[in-house]
């Protein structure tokens, strides 16, 4: 029987818990509310509980385990431990999520962004597997990215995340709350076409999405801008790159995948520079489990 490493994927909403193999599976799970106002303590002692019975249905013990990945919305402090994500995870800020569990399981605890996560796992059982250059796109309530360089997540200056989302696609577009305006973030994830749709009645993005699809010309062209900045912000990529695979993944990205294909096929189909016949346009295929495959490959691979 192969080694386990266990995974969490910690949400703003709720925290999964995965015991998996070296291939990949998912060996037992459990899924917990995040329930971030009842405070961090309480958090921590519901996931110690998910991660107990986890390993119990898995027939493991943390002697046994390679160890336990922390996938989780940054920004974090990674050698500290402590998370500093105020807008997913509120009232966590500042909190060492890695410590208390690393002694009370006396096996090795990391903490690895979310968006990385999911192309490790991804790269490991989903999508991208035996790809050497691929870039994720997890599209939701913001747009993530995550590079795989020769196999390996890239990992910038002080080991810092790409931040692919705010990729700017329109100089003079809406403001960001990164300071800059136009970027991938702010015109075409969730809010984006939710704060463009509120004019209109939309209650939200997928009324746009819906509309649009009946043949609504307002709710169209606000889809049509969305669709033009994830083929400008593919442009980019391509061209940084020059990647196997390029994948789109979250709850958007999955729903409209055909949407976000065919915007990138444009920049594919476009790049007279780029070796186009070599670059696939793919879907992620482990939806929400990617991130939590993905934290607990990290630790396989780090054992
Ligand atoms: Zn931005």
């Amino acid at each position: 029987m192969s080694r386990l490493a266990l995974g969490v994927d910690i949400g703003g909403t709720k925290i999964a818990v995965g015991a998996v193999d070296a291939a990949g599976a998912i060996r037992a799970r459990r899924t917990v509310a995040t329930d971030v106002e009842a405070g961090f303590d309480a958090g921590l002692a519901r996931l110690v509980q998910a991660i107990d019975e986890t390993m119990a249905e898995a027939r493991t013990d943390p002697a046994a385990l390679a160890g336990i990945g922390l996938g989780c919305p940054g920004p974090f402090d990674e050698a500290s431990g402590r998370i500093e994500n105020f807008y997913t995870l509120p009232g966590w800020e500042g909190n060492d999520i890695v410590s208390p569990l690393a002694a009370h399981y006396g096996t090795p605890v990391r903490l690895v962004n979310d968006a990385d996560a999911a192309l490790l796992g991804e790269a490991l059982a989903g999508a991208a597997r035996g790809a050497r250059i691929a870039v994720m796109l997890t599209v939701g309530t913001g747009i993530g990215g995550a590079a795989l360089i020769d196999g390996a997540i890239l990992r910038g200056a002080a080991g810092a995340h790409p931040e692919i989302g705010h990729l700017v696609v329109d100089p003079a577009g809406p403001e960001c709350y990164c300071g800059q305006r136009g970027c991938l973030e702010a015109l075409a994830a969730g809010p984006a076409l939710a704060r463009a749709g509120a004019g209109l009645g939309y209650a939200d993005a997928e009324a746009v999405f819906a509309a649009a699809a009946a043949g609504a010309a307002a709710a169209e062209a606000i889809v049509a801008r969305s669709a033009d900045a994830m083929e400008m912000a593919v442009w980019s990529l391509i061209h940084a790159f020059l990647p196997e695979v390029i994948l789109f993944g979250g709850g958007m990205g999955e729903r409209h995948f055909a949407l976000y294909r065919d915007a990138a096929g444009r920049a594919v189909a476009r790049a007279v520079l780029a070796p186009v016949g070599a670059i696939r346009v793919v879907k992620a295929t482990l939806g929400n489990d990617a991130g939590m495959v993905g934290a607990a490959a990290l630790m396989l691979e780090d054992a």
